[in-house]
């Protein structure tokens, strides 16, 4: 196919820290250190990929990284990538502290937390759930503007992921708008202040008051997040981490929805999960971290 290959290139972002790809043969593979390489993409993207990473520096605990690894920007192919609208990234470097997209399960606040910050300058990411072929890199491209949509699936999974690792919700991350989301979206926002019970009345008024306010969203989830990459031993300051009671069965229900996916068992033991959680006098201890 014919590509026209951006003039435009960039070797550093967010004001100066390197750009490694990280997909080639050992000592260079997936999750090294990578080797700097010079990426061609829009300038368009390059400065809100810029502003993106400075606003990461200056909200993370660990301040500006070392290396920021890249699975590339302008490929010839079809889609933002052949358009240099694109940049794939695989993780970041704090000096031996490693964010890496394909941990996700093991590094999820972290990993959220970083994504809520590019989620405010970048319109389409496309993350961990999205699909199997981005289970080890945040897509990033410029093809639609910063915001939240309730038809928007990619932006459905990140709400659903924030509100049940950040925000220790109960709900599914399908991707797709329901009661249950809703309600975890209701309580969130009344939690922090953002819109009132009277102002999500209905279905309809909900969604618009999470779109009035993704922006203030986006930067609790960033906040709670991004605390989980705290220095070690920087206690003064830093929120408490360790998960409440209601985090740590949701973790639970995650462990079994994915280690347990075809498991004849599955079932029953979701259902005996259950059982136990709604015991009256577990779920009295339980309502208390509501
Ligand atoms: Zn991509």
């Amino acid at each position: 196919m014919a590509c026209t290959k951006p003039n435009n290139t960039f070797k550093t972002l967010g004001g100066g820290v390197p750009v490694h790809y990280d997909r080639m043969n050992p000592p260079f593979h997936y999750g090294s250190k990578g080797k700097q390489f010079t990426l061609a993409a829009e300038k368009s993207l390059e400065n809100l990929l810029d502003a993106a990473f400075a606003e990461l520096w200056q909200k993370c605990p660990l301040g500006k990284a070392d290396i920021i690894l890249t699975a590339g920007a302008f490929v010839c192919k079809s889609g933002q990538h052949g358009k240099g609208r694109a940049f794939d990234c695989d993780g970041i470097w704090w000096g031996d502290r490693l964010l890496l997209t394909k941990n996700y399960r093991a590094d999820s606040q972290a990993y959220l937390g970083v994504e809520a910050i590019l989620r405010k300058h970048i319109g389409t990411v496309l993350n961990f759930e999205y699909n199997r072929s981005h289970e080890d890199h945040w897509h990033l491209d410029t093809g639609t503007k910063p915001g939240f949509s309730a038809s928007s699936k990619s932006r459905v999974l990140f709400l659903q992921m924030a509100l049940g690792k950040l925000f220790g919700r109960r709900v599914d991350v399908d991707g797709r708008v329901g009661d249950e989301t809703r309600g975890a979206v209701r309580d969130v926002l009344e939690a922090l202040g953002l819109a009132t019970a009277a102002e999500m009345s209905t279905d309809n008024k909900t969604d618009k008051e999470l779109a009035r306010n993704w922006m203030a969203f986006l930067d609790a989830a960033a906040e709670r997040g991004l605390a989980t990459l705290a220095p070690p031993g920087a206690g003064a300051g830093a929120p408490p981490t360790e998960p409440d009671p209601l985090q740590l069965l949701a973790r639970l229900h995650d462990l079994l929805k994915d280690e347990l996916e075809d498991h004849p068992a599955r079932k029953e033991i979701e259902r005996a999960v259950e059982n136990f959680a709604e015991h009256p006098e577990i779920d009295a201890v339980l309502a208390r971290f509501q």
